[in-house]
């Protein structure tokens, strides 16, 4: 089965042989070099000072998103979130589950965010945005500057989930003001689900993380700073799937993250040419080179072409959730090739025939 899904993704060769091997236990010098390694090499890709600090927990993103709410926010706080589908939505529950005051921006389907949306949130005594640059349920690649700017004439602690951006799109975390980054194991990095990954520059980490009070024990980020000064994490952490990241990033590295976002940008573009001509509504939003999603017209049995697809060995997202059920999207991250995006427009082609 040949996964267009966006995380887990295809994973690569060299990510099945890490696999093979016996792990070690994580209370060792070998493990703590791992960590290390990691942390300096993604504070480097993401873009961020080297005083920055990065937080590994076995969960997935969703848990890193949580994470980065709780230990930055109280209920004193007030919080204003972009929500343009699911992943937006999931930050204001977050956000209400602990009882931090939230608002949102709400957007409609293929609605662009722009700086119109943000007229009537100035100086309202908001104190932090936060905002899932890349919105994967909907494919809409938000506009950064438009975020940043207004995050730095209001004063706003910038969180910023960037969990489908990450080795998919251009990302610069301290260029463009951001305070926290979120991302994961399975989308960009194209590796197992299961590792949640924080980092937070160093104003943040003294002024916030080290002060919240946290009503959680396992995501209290307070104990995983203290243990990774060893290298460590407080609880078991999933000890293979570093091995899957130390690995990653060093073929990250050898190839160039601009290749890589490169790559992807290319099989996104191959892909969208040749849905010219399907009966789809296309977003006119700016769009992450992770995914397109297909909004296939009145009368287009999507999951028809889900099932379909499957049966010939691709498989694709298909949300049950999304109210007509008209949706599907095909990811361009991981292991695929350009031509695997050919292919796949010519089976959806055929199905629909
Ligand atoms: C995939 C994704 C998540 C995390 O989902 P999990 O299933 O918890 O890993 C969060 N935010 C965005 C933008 C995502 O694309």
């Amino acid at each position: 089965m040949k996964l267009f899904t966006i995380g887990p993704v295809m994973m690569h060769e060299r990510t099945f042989k890490v696999k093979q091997k016996q792990i070690t236990h994580f209370r060792t010098k070998e493990f703590s070099d791992i960590t290390y390694r990691c942390a300096d090499s993604l504070k480097k890709m993401i873009g961020t000072s080297n005083t920055s600090k990065v937080f590994f927990m076995t969960c997935s993103g969703t848990g890193a998103m949580e994470a980065s709410v709780i230990n930055a926010l109280e209920v004193t706080d007030k919080a204003l979130v972009i929500d343009g589908g699911v992943y937006g939505d999931r930050f204001e529950k977050i956000c209400t589950a602990y009882k931090i005051p939230n608002d949102s921006i709400k957007l409609k389907v293929h609605e662009e965010l722009t700086e119109r949306h943000f007229e009537n949130f100035e100086d309202k005594g908001y104190t932090a945005l936060l905002v899932n640059l890349h919105e994967t349920s909907v494919g809409q690649l938000y506009d950064i500057n438009i975020l940043s700017k207004f995050a730095k004439r209001n004063n706003l602690l910038l969180i910023v989930d960037a969990i489908s951006t990450f080795v998919c799109d251009e990302y610069y975390m301290d260029k463009w003001g951001i305070d926290i980054t979120i991302i994961s194991s399975q989308k960009g990095l194209a590796i197992d689900p299961g590792l949640g990954i924080v980092i937070t520059n160093k104003k943040t980490y003294e002024e916030r993380i080290l002060n919240t009070y946290v009503t959680s024990l396992y995501f209290d980020l307070k104990a995983y700073a203290s243990y990774m000064e060893k290298g460590q994490t407080p609880f078991t952490p999933a000890v293979e799937i570093m091995y899957e990241l130390d690995d990653m990033l060093i073929y990250i590295k050898e190839k160039g993250i601009k290749n890589i976002i490169k790559e992807n940008k290319e099989k996104a573009e191959v892909f969208r040419e040749a849905i010219k001509d399907l009966p789809i509504t296309y977003p006119k939003t700016k769009m992450s080179n992770a995914l397109t999603p297909l909004y296939f017209n009145k009368g287009v049995d999507a999951y028809k072409i889900y099932r379909n697809l499957k049966k010939r060995g691709m498989l694709v997202n298909f949300d049950t959730s999304d109210i007509d059920s008209r949706l599907i999207r095909v990811s361009h991250i991981g292991n695929t090739s350009i031509e695997d995006m050919s292919q796949i427009v010519k089976e959806i082609k055929e199905i629909i025939k």
